[in-house]
């Protein structure tokens, strides 16, 4: 159920305030102020992201035939980005306030309706003076007409003027405007590009010739190093080429906590299909399907372009729920026909359900033989591929599935944060936090805890719990402070195990619980007494 946007505001500033308290993430370069849109991952937080990272190389490319990886430098030849278009087209529409200086990407301004108000200019009281550049505040439902006199009053200000009065004062009703600030009503600037490539030199010169860019996508360099990969492989189409690292965007609006940053890490699958013409011509009529049906089982000789998308939205949605975001918290979103890039024939996102909205974590593109055609037309290298079973060469087209790693490690977070109360065994009730992560990505997999930390008895069978399973999965051990304590920690921390040496397991009470120690499950708080030579074989099936 969906809940009012303060309640959803209050559980993201209760998500943000939990990750810097337990070491999930921290502004960086915190000290001089922090920098806006850059981030750091405590402890916690790169354990986490590891193991998002580790989850999805180990699906794409160690758990398939058909897919190899690639780990390529982020700064490229720049005819990369004039080929890929970015150089020319990598840009978003932006405005500016004309009170605050403030800039919003254009297509993200959320209309508004109310009343503009107008001046053509303003007089200084005392000295005369006249400004006579026009200037307009939107007035939304609800405000006095004063709080609009008051932005014009500010703005006039700034141009010099020491007791600004407003001048032709007209008004007039609108719906559905998109020309104004939505956080003071002041008219913005037209629309303008913004490049949003971050620009270096390579070499001890400033010229334009040595211009280079941090990559804005990890996706061309699997385009650019196709033939490389493809003969040295031996991989034969349909196949894929998979990539995680370092992507940069200077985006004019970072917000949304780690949502939208300026560096970030992206997982990107390029993977490579005959056209539909060769599938026919090897394989009879393409497959097709109707809206809402799709693709079973194997991949099929028949399958064209359209079959091989569904099949990626497929298994991108399965290994979502694999690491605990099942389909309740996604909403997929095909876009349409206005959205599209020139050249893709189609696009599903793939968006969770963030306290602050649904937004996109995925997008999963079928992307024509676009970007494969424009680096052979650019270089002058062939990309073509010659398929032995189809006797003919063509340049394969590609299914594009591409994440952002900082963006899952949020949405993660943001599905596993729960508060619940509970009693403990005096009565007394407390609101429990605890960060509900599947175990195959949760930080730590498992706490281990001697019950006291002044008996050597306990202290050295914890220790060899603690190394039995380390070589296996991450272990906290923990010996400081009350049982109950230590277990609300790594609730925080969202571990989802608990082993607690006490007395049985030394022998103290009799043979029949020697050896033994209780197993404690975050979620539900049971405790169950087990051998620790059964230990790695209940544990491991669920962390892996
Ligand atoms: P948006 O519309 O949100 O800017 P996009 O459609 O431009 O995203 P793509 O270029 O398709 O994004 O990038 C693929 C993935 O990379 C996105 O789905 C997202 O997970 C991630 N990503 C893109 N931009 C950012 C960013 N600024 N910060 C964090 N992750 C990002």
């Amino acid at each position: 159920m969906s809940q009012p946007a303060s309640k959803q505001t209050e559980r993201m500033e209760k998500i943000v305030s939990l990750c810097k308290r337990r070491g999930f993430i921290f502004p960086s370069s915190e000290i001089y102020g922090g920098i806006n849109g850059f981030w750091d991952f405590g402890p916690l937080g790169a354990e986490l992201k590891r193991n998002v990272k580790d989850l999805w190389w180990k699906s794409m490319t160690r758990f398939r035939d058909d897919v190899v990886g690639l780990d390529a430098s982020i700064i490229m030849h720049p005819m990369t980005w004039k080929a890929s278009g970015h150089v020319d087209t990598f840009a978003d529409p932006m405005v500016d306030c004309l009170l605050t200086k403030k800039r919003f990407r254009a297509d993200q301004i959320e209309p508004q309706s109310g009343i503009i108000y107008s001046y053509t200019g303003a007089r200084d009281e005392a000295s005369g003076k006249e400004i006579d550049e026009p200037y307009s505040v939107l007035l939304t439902a609800g405000k006095p007409p004063e709080s609009a006199r008051k932005v014009a009053i500010q703005f006039y200000a700034q141009r010099g003027l020491t007791n600004p009065v407003l001048l032709g004062e007209t008004t007039e009703k609108v719906e559905n405007t998109t020309r104004f600030n939505p956080e003071n009503g002041s008219l913005l600037t037209e629309p303008r590009m913004f490049n949003l490539m971050f620009k270096s030199h390579a070499g001890p010169v400033e010229s334009d010739e040595n211009v280079v860019y941090l990559r804005p996508e990890t996706a061309q360099a699997i385009f650019v190093q196709f033939k490389n990969v493809l003969e040295t492989s031996r991989q034969k189409v349909p196949f894929g080429i998979a990539q995680i690292g370092k992507a940069f965007r200077n985006e004019i609006n970072p917000r949304n906590y780690i949502f939208r940053s300026r560096e970030f890490e992206q997982m990107e699958l390029e993977f490579f299909i005959k056209p539909d013409e060769v599938v026919e011509k090897t394989a009879g009529p393409v497959a097709t399907f109707r809206e809402g049906e799709w693709p079973q089982g194997e991949p099929q000789p028949n399958w064209g372009w359209q079959a091989w998308h569904l099949y990626w939205v497929q298994e991108r949605l399965r290994w979502y729920e694999s690491i605990g975001l099942g389909r309740d918290s996604l909403e997929l979103h095909w876009q349409s026909r206005e959205e599209l890039a020139h050249y893709a024939k189609a696009t599903v996102d793939i968006l969770y359900k963030f306290p602050f909205g649904a937004q996109e974590l995925e997008g999963i593109a079928a992307r024509g033989n676009y970007d494969l055609t424009q680096h052979h037309n650019t270089s002058g290298k062939s990309m073509e591929y010659f398929d032995q079973e189809a006797g003919e060469k063509y340049i394969p087209h590609v299914i594009e599935p591409s994440t952002g790693v900082d963006r899952l490690v949020l949405a993660l977070i943001c599905e596993a944060f729960d508060e619940e109360e509970v009693t403990d065994e005096k009565g007394k009730t407390e609101v429990r936090t605890v960060l509900r992560f599947h175990p195959r990505v949760a930080p730590i997999k498992v706490g281990v805890f001697p019950l006291l930390k002044n008996k050597p008895a306990l202290v050295q069978k914890a220790l060899e719990v603690r190394d039995l399973l380390r070589p296996h999965m991450t272990v906290f051990y923990d010996d400081a402070g009350a049982i109950g304590r230590r277990y609300r920690r790594q609730d925080e921390a969202g571990t989802p195990f608990g082993i607690t040496i006490d007395f049985d397991t030394i022998g103290e009470n009799g043979p029949a619980t020697e050896g033994t120690v209780t197993l404690r499950h975050r979620d539900s708080m049971k405790q169950e007494r087990v051998k620790i030579s059964d230990l790695l074989g209940i544990l491991l099936p669920q962390v892996q």
